[in-house]
Parts: structure tokens; C-alpha cells; sequence
């Protein structure tokens, strides 16, 4: 099962950033196979304009529900499987499945940083956080970098990783 959840996971971060932002039939056709509720286009237009900026690619928090959803399946036929060592391997690699794939994602889809592309960057950042209101602008993504969106909120609405 170790490689059936390796070669899943190559199939998502392939597929996802081939993808154009605003998705295309191979990236949806994969979110339906894997029960995962794709982003309306409104909404994934909203995640290029707002979100971390990227070169391209799918939505890093469809990128998430994807690996989430193999997660899950290959956790729940491991439950059934008794414990020998590679399956403890196994437990151990889907405990750290899910962020570790992402970061490797958020890398692959992340902008070539120049010096004017980081000051671009802060630019809009500091835009999406003055219209945002004020006050929130501490709090971002460990792993995208985002700010957060709403009060309140504990995971990045862009990708899904801890906002502190
Ligand atoms: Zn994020």
C-alpha cells in the first residue's frame, strides 16, 4: 500500500500542476474520482486574486482535500490489516502524507523569487490585509504564507495548512 499511496500522491501534484489555476477536465475529472467537491470557477478565481501567489497550478486547497481523500482511504484498509512492520511504516508515513506533500507542492507551483518579486509580493499581501480590515495582518499560513483571511480562522483558507 506504501506505493499504491506514493504513486497516488505523484498523480495528484502532477496533475495539479499541470492544471491552469481555474482548473481544467483532467485536474476535475481527478477531484470527482476521489469524491472531492472541486471550487466553483468564482471561487478559484478568488484563490489567484486573494491567495499566495503561484506560477500556476490547481488550488492548493483542492491540492489538500485530494491527498486527504487518500489518506483516508488507504487509513481506513489499514485499520483492517494487522500490525507487522511494514505496516507501522506504513502508519508513519500517513501520519506525515497530507503536509508533506503539500509543502512539496506549494514548492512546485511557488513563483521564482527575484528581489522585485518579493516587494511585488509584500505589496499585495499588504493590499489583500488593508482591505481585509485591519488587525488581522499578524496571523499567516506556515506553509503558504498567506494571511489570514477571517478572524478566527485555524487553517489557511488557501491551502489548508496552520494559520498561527
Ligand atoms: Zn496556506
Amino acid at each position: 500500500m506504501l506505493k499504491w499511496i506514493e504513486e497516488q500522491a505523484a498523480r495528484v501534484l502532477d496533475t495539479a500542476s499541470a492544471s491552469p489555476p481555474l482548473g481544467d477536465p483532467s485536474w476535475d475529472g481527478l477531484l470527482r474520482e476521489y469524491g472531492v467537491r472541486p471550487l466553483s470557477q468564482e471561487e478559484r478565481q478568488q484563490h489567484v486574486t486573494e491567495g499566495p501567489k503561484r506560477r500556476g497550478g490547481a488550488a492548493p486547497i483542492e491540492v489538500r482535500l485530494a491527498l486527504q481523500a487518500i489518506h483516508d482511504k488507504a487509513h481506513a484498509s489499514w485499520k483492517q490489516m494487522d500490525i507487522d512492520d511494514d505496516e507501522r511504516r506504513l502508519a508513519q508515513k500517513l501520519s506525515s502524507f497530507v503536509d508533506e506533500n503539500m509543502r512539496a507542492y506549494l514548492g512546485r507551483v511557488a513563483p521564482a523569487i527575484t528581489t522585485a518579486s518579493i516587494f511585488a509580493n509584500a505589496r499585495a499581501t499588504t493590499q489583500v490585509y488593508a482591505t481585509a480590515g485591519g488587525g488581522l495582518g499578524q496571523m499567516k499560513c506556515a506553509a503558504c504564507g498567506a494571511p489570514r483571511k477571517n478572524e478566527g480562522d485555524l487553517d489557511c483558507v488557501y491551502c489548508g495548512g496552520k494559520v498561527s
